[in-house]
């Protein structure tokens, strides 16, 4: 078994270097804890800007940041590259691809991934984008579909290959949606000169009546027309029913021809086996009491989008956006730190610092408290946030000369295809054919 307890301190097992995972560990650097951190990764991503290495306006090592060296000279911790695949709650210890791993006290902060709610044809056309191996993909994808679309002989050939759908308008949609529409109206003419504007087609849909839907109705409105403005179909109150890799179809009976379909749609908690299902809530979440303790353990824990505080005043738990994880790695410190020492805990509430969401150059919208306001003031104030919250001097400095670049030239990132993206085949046709698995 791997991490050999000092067995003067109780071990800290915590699952997820993301934002709720990494800022725990800060936070019991001085408690008398050993800590074990695990993550399937040995990097923590920055998930709002996924969408720019998507689009290839940022390369993927900005927002990425070394696991290791971001701990580096925290003497209570260890890191260990592993995925969690169990946990056995009745022997208090984990089943990892690295083996089996003993805990005192063990935090689930894992996060979430796409929710195709169930529908194996979304799940296997559509491209996810919730990590950064997903968003390369998403990258590749759609690069090597502009060159289809070079290279087609008919208007009808080339159509689905330039029709571009962002099913979801939330925030990951509506930046998406707002992106692919920049590269249409600045870069596609330079890059593809046999292309034109006007054949490539940006949608944004949802079966909602608004785009940023948690977001104030001023949020929401504003966004819509600044997309609308740059050229964004926006389709609300459409349900999208199936989708053969080419035809999406709507329960309206719309049909749009394309090859290029990001799901945004839903999210479902990472939850490993182990944890009763009874517990589970919507979403996929672990319902925990207000110290983030899981329901029915005394010595496990969940946090940021895997966890649920289920209350009175939180029915459906907190949202899942960083500032929920970040505060709740910090509260959940302290909160091991009083356990441990025997002292009392304290519940955890939640200091909503506001949400925003940019679209394209020049504009964003954002709600900060009774502050709700759009334009350009609300985009300078997304970059500042956004290049702040990145981890690591080199990251910020790279990705602010990144922009700078990009605002001036209006054709920056780079669009290469370094890896082919190739869909993974049917699991039955590939059972049937013998073919073997692309990555
Ligand atoms: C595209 C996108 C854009 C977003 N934009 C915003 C935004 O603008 N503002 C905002 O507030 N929020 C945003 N969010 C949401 C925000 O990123 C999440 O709420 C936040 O990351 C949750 O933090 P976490 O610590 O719970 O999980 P995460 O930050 O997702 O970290 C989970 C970690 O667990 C690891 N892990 C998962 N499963 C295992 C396993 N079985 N074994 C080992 N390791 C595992 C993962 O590798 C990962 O490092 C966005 C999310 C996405 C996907």
């Amino acid at each position: 078994m791997d991490a050999p307890k000092n067995n003067k301190f109780p071990l800290v097992v915590i699952v997820g270097g993301g934002f709720g995972g990494i800022e725990l560990a800060k936070h019991l650097a001085k408690e008398p804890v050993e800590i074990l951190l695990l993550d399937k990764h040995n990097y923590h991503t920055f998930p709002p800007l996924l969408y720019q290495v998507a689009t290839g306006s940022l390369e993927c090592e900005s927002i990425a940041f070394s696991l290791r060296k971001n701990f580096e000279g925290q003497k209570n911790l260890r890191f260990r590259v592993a995925e969690v695949t169990g946990v056995n709650v009745e022997n208090n210890y984990l089943e990892t691809t690295i083996g089996e791993i003993a805990y005192d006290y063990l935090v689930l902060a894992t996060g979430s991934t796409t929710n195709f709610f169930g529908n194996k044809d979304f799940e296997h056309y559509t491209m996810p984008m919730k990590t950064i191996p997903e968003a390369l993909n998403l990258r590749y994808m759609f690069l090597q579909n502009l060159e289809q679309a070079v290279i087609a002989h008919t208007p009808e050939e080339r159509e689905p290959y330039l029709n571009f759908v962002m099913v979801g308008a939330g925030p990951t949609g509506v930046e998406l949606a707002g992106s692919f529409a920049e590269l249409r109206n600045y870069v596609l003419n330079k890059d593809y000169p046999e292309l034109k504007k006007e054949d490539m087609k940006v949608y944004l849909v949802d079966f909602l009546p608004k785009v940023l839907g948690p977001m104030s109705e001023q949020a929401s409105e504003k966004a819509k027309k600044y997309l609308e403005d740059m050229g964004v179909n926006v389709l609300l109150n459409v349900k999208v029913e199936s989708y053969d890799g080419t035809n999406l179809k709507f329960a309206d009976g719309r049909v749009i021809r394309t090859k290029n379909v990001v799901w945004s749609a839903g999210v479902a908690g990472i939850v490993p086996n182990g944890i009763s299902k009874d517990i589970l809530v919507r979403g996929n979440r672990i319902k925990t009491d207000e110290i983030n303790r899981v329901a029915g353990t005394s010595n496990i824990f969940a946090i940021g989008d895997v966890g649920a505080i289920i209350t009175e005043a939180t029915p459906n738990g907190y949202p899942g956006v960083a500032q929920v994880a970040i505060q709740q790695g910090k509260q959940l410190a302290k909160n091991l730190a009083s356990i441990v020492k025997g002292e009392s805990t304290e519940p955890f509430k939640y200091k909503d610092l506001g949400s925003m969401a940019t679209i394209g150059r020049n504009k964003a919208v954002a709600d900060l408290g009774k502050l709700k306001f759009g334009g350009f003031f609300a985009w300078l104030i997304w970059m500042f946030v956004h290049l702040i919250s990145l981890l690591g001097f080199r990251n910020k400095v790279v990705t602010f000369i990144n922009w700078l670049g990009s605002y001036v030239s209006y054709n920056g990132g780079t669009r290469l295809i370094i890896r082919r993206y190739v869909r993974e085949a049917l699991p039955d046709v590939a059972e049937a054919n013998q073919l073997p698995k692309t990555d």
